[in-house]
């Protein structure tokens, strides 16, 4: 491929944010690292690789699929799937040793069913929900699932695990839910339930909350370099995506010209529009028409006008030279400017989150750095 847009995944700088993850929870403690969604956007198979080398202890994937990729690409140790799927999917995913969350008794018994089925001692760690609402089953439910787990001999239970709404936005609230979630476990515990690998912590909590750390930690988006959320300083953290593109029209408008669609932008003065080949169909959010940044030759520019499927339009009449095929940063830095992917995140509403993982709505060519 020899398009304008380029990715460029630093998967020296991912290790570096699995060691810094090390750094913050000590040598004694797992480390799952979040390599859903196709890592983030990342690209799934690399980025599980890179992780696993710079000492992640497991993946954790949200899909069958996810699992599979990796299975059929080498990856032999584990993988956790952390989010509910199908029952349908539970015989693949006990045939491929995928460690499964359990919520409810009707996943149970099919976990055990599919266990049976392939002569297998399926693993699975229990799902408990303390305030999230998504996944996870009630104290009274996870006690019964908790009691049931601890004799049965078919089964391998390997975890116990909750989830944080609140880790990035409500220290207080988050500390308060984990305090409930491990009275729980204490009181299994009195009762004589050897309660196994305690795991509570997203990225947020694993930066701001150590007292949740437990005995295992789920990273996601601080692997990828990009802090939690607005309270969070980048720190450590080095961004490993990069997205590159470069100007592929240059003209200059009248004043009182309109730009793109639905005639959202009004030259109010003889202007230079460059046009770059990347728009919604490429992951950048229609919502950051008129209100978003790019890089041109390093410096900021605006974009202006709204953001087409496959072109974005953006000012550069203030910038003092551009030419056809300078280079335009989305996310990343050149010189002493940066985008991030959460400055895309603010200007369009939305999370850093959603902004990596849809990026690769069209292809584009990919660089690993080893
Ligand atoms: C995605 C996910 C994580 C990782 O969250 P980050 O905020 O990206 O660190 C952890 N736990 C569960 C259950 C998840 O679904």
């Amino acid at each position: 491929m020899a398009g304008a847009t380029k990715a460029t995944v630093d998967l020296e700088a991912l290790r570096a944010n699995v060691r810094f993850v090390r750094e913050l929870v000590g040598k004694g403690r797992l480390i799952l690292a979040c390599v859903k969604a196709n890592a983030y956007g990342h690209g799934a198979l690399r980025c599980a690789n890179a992780a696993l080398q710079a000492g992640a202890d497991a993946l954790g994937v949200a899909r069958l699929d996810e699992a599979l990729e990796f299975r059929q690409n080498g990856i032999g140790g584990r993988i956790v799937l952390i989010g509910p799927e199908s029952l349908e999917a539970t015989n693949d995913l006990v045939r491929a040793d995928v460690e499964i969350a359990i919520d409810c008794a009707d996943r149970l018994e099919a976990v055990l069913r599919a266990g049976k089925a392939s002569r297998r001692v399926p693993i699975v760690h229990l799902a408990v929900d303390s305030g999230m609402a998504r996944f996870g089953a009630s104290f009274e439910e996870a006690s019964q699932l908790a009691v049931r787990l601890s004799q049965a001999p078919e089964v391998s239970w390997a975890g116990v695990m909750t989830h944080f709404p609140v880790a990035d936005t409500d220290q207080q609230r988050s500390v308060e839910q984990w305090r409930r979630f491990h009275a729980l476990l204490s009181r299994w515990k009195t009762r004589g339930i050897a309660v196994p690998c305690c795991h509570a912590a997203n990225s947020a909590a694993i930066m701001g909350l150590p007292e949740t750390h437990a005995d295992m930690v789920r990273p996601g988006i601080m692997l990828y370099g990009i802090p939690p959320g607005a309270a969070f300083a980048s720190g450590k953290l080095r961004p490993v995506l990069r997205l590159e593109t470069s100007v592929v029209a240059l003209h200059w408008r009248e004043e009182g010209d309109y730009v793109g669609y639905g005639e959202t932008f009004r030259c109010n003065r003889r202007t230079l529009i460059a046009t770059i080949p990347a728009g919604y169909g490429d992951g950048i959010p229609w919502t950051a028409g008129n209100r978003s940044w790019v890089l041109v030759n390093g410096r900021k520019a605006p974009v202006v006008g709204r953001i087409s499927m496959d072109q974005t339009t953006i000012d550069v009449t203030d910038l003092r030279e551009v030419h056809l095929g300078d280079p335009v940063v989305l996310i990343g830095s050149k010189g002493d400017q940066a985008i991030t992917a959460n400055d895309w995140a603010r200007w369009c509403g939305t999370i850093s989150y959603e902004i990596t993982t849809r990026l690769r709505a069209r292809p584009c060519e990919i660089r690993y750095i080893e």
